[in-house]
């Protein structure tokens, strides 16, 4: 172990550097630089990638003698990537940069243009890759299975589907049922909120609940992300919109949900490969918990609304909590995925897992993919696009080639709400912490429960270990018919 784990830390430090090139780039490097910047890039991430694969780090796990479980774990989870790494031939790996390289370009101009027959030579061309991509890597069942591994380790597909279609059966009809009900008006959060009053406002709330700004900081980008470049130092952007509350403060809760899940690994696994979140759906458990089950509550509202006036006098001055709560939880079926509510987000993405599975096994083809997306969508939620640029056009990430990537924002929304349930039932006093403020309780639970392992534990593994069940539609059901019930009475 004692060779390893510095040939470990390196090629951990070429990633991480390679992580701070990239948030200069959204945040602060002049639009001049992207040439070079691409480029630098490039380099460190191919470096660490040669690093990794390399005979001498194969040698140096076959000689390793683990003297913790820590060292097991790093050995299996290191030899996997290595595995998953060098099962794709060089050739494949270039080909798709060359062939997203191109499609994103194209997509662009595309949705743009709002015209879906320039891209769809290219998403053509990405599924055809993407199927060889599946070979290459193995799969059990289905060709999608490699692809959703490669974002949410050890989910099948098989898995998610019998999930998501208890979801959707239950969903549609509760979509239902809200548009048949009187809108809720959402306009005490639409008004003036001054920018700077925002980032304030919003600092306050995730230093309280517990992401800290001395291994922490925030600045401005057009895209909100967070990224870590160690367990010392996980940093998140926001953009505010100065007559929308929304964006800007669920937005900076979201990125902080994720941040403070990378600034809870344990210590021990600092520098290592696992140190980092163990899968994008467990990230993004941690982010709408946050933002939804913390931010957009009762509870939460009953210490920051008093704030909320004080820091928005000419627009909250005269509002009071109930319509401030109500606002901020109106749903509108919206044909736009990133500007979806709590209720319909689900729908946006199981569109997009049954639309990439229908197009990979050859069920539809790439010309009717508008017709498909459209005629779904409406019949999932009552609404049609009106053009393929607020349709099937709206997502970057099949033109960068992320098939699979899509299902681990809803996994993230399922999983939020069975390991919030299962936190509340440990420690009763989480709700009554939130009404004063106070977030030690949940956080303490997260850290002990999800941070500390990093990728020691997959999804699957700590949602076992801390609920006692598997992956489950039905305490986020549950979540959404209690508190949209009450709003939207059905
Ligand atoms: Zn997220």
């Amino acid at each position: 172990m004692r060779d390893l784990k510095p040939r470990l830390a390196r090629i951990t430090d070429l990633n991480h550097a390679a992580a701070l090139l990239e948030w200069d780039q959204e945040t602060y490097m002049p639009p001049g630089a992207a040439e070079s910047r691409a480029r630098q890039v490039a380099t460190l991430r191919s470096l660490s990638h040669e690093l990794l694969i390399s005979e001498e780090t194969l040698t140096l796990i076959d000689r390793a003698k683990p003297e913790s479980e820590i060292d097991q774990d790093l050995i299996r989870v290191v030899s996997r990537d290595i595995e998953k790494a060098t099962r794709v031939p060089s050739s494949l790996i270039a080909e798709m940069a060359r062939a997203s390289g191109l499609s994103k370009g194209a997509w662009q101009k595309a949705r743009q243009e709002n015209k879906f027959s320039e891209f769809a030579p290219h998403l053509e061309r990405i599924l055809d890759l993407s199927l060889q991509h599946a070979e290459a890597l193995g799969y059990e069942e289905t060709p999608y299975d490699a692809l959703l591994d490669q974002y949410e380790e050890g989910m099948t597909t098989a898995q998610v589907s019998e999930v998501f279609t208890s979801v959707k059966s239950d969903l549609v009809p509760i979509v239902r049922s809200i548009s048949e009900a009187p809108d809720l008006s959402d306009s005490a959060v639409r008004g003036d909120f001054p920018l700077k009053k925002q980032w304030d406002f919003g600092l306050e709330a995730v230093k309280a609940m517990g992401y800290d700004m001395n291994h922490g900081r925030q600045d401005v980008s057009a895209h909100p992300f967070s990224t870590a470049f160690s367990i010392t130092d996980v940093r998140i952007t926001t953009r505010s919109d100065a007559k929308f509350f929304n964006p800007g403060f669920f937005g900076s809760l979201h990125e902080a949900g994720h941040a403070m899940y990378e600034q809870g690994i344990d210590m021990q696994l600092e520098g290592s490969p696992l140190a980092d979140g163990t899968s994008l759906g467990m990230h993004e458990s941690q982010s709408r918990m946050w933002e939804n089950l913390v931010g957009r509550s009762r509870p939460f509202w009953k210490h920051y609304f008093p704030r909320a006036q004080q820091a928005f006098e000419s627009t909250l001055g005269g509002v009071d909590m109930e319509s401030f709560y109500r606002s901020m939880n109106a749903v509108a079926p919206s044909p736009i995925r990133v500007e979806a509510d709590e209720v319909t987000y689900n729908l946006h993405i199981m569109l997009r897992f049954e639309l990439e599975q229908d197009m990979l096994a050859g069920e539809i083809k790439v010309q009717d993919l508008p017709e498909q997306w459209n005629d779904r969508m409406e019949s999932w939620l009552g609404i049609r696009p009106n053009d393929d640029s607020e349709g099937v056009l709206q997502d970057i990430h099949w033109s960068l080639g992320a098939i699979g990537y899509f299902p681990t924002y809803a996994l993230g929304n399922l999983m939020s709400v069975q390991l919030f349930n299962a936190a509340c039932d440990e420690n009763p006093n989480i709700i009554s912490e939130m009404e004063s403020g106070q977030f030690d309780s949940l956080l303490s639970w997260l850290r002990e429960n999800v941070h500390q392992y990093g990728r020691r534990k997959s999804a699957n593994q700590i949602l076992k270990d801390s609920t006692g069940t598997t992956l489950s539609s039905e305490p986020w059901l549950n979540y959404i018919r209690t508190k949209f019930g009450e709003l939207y009475g059905f």
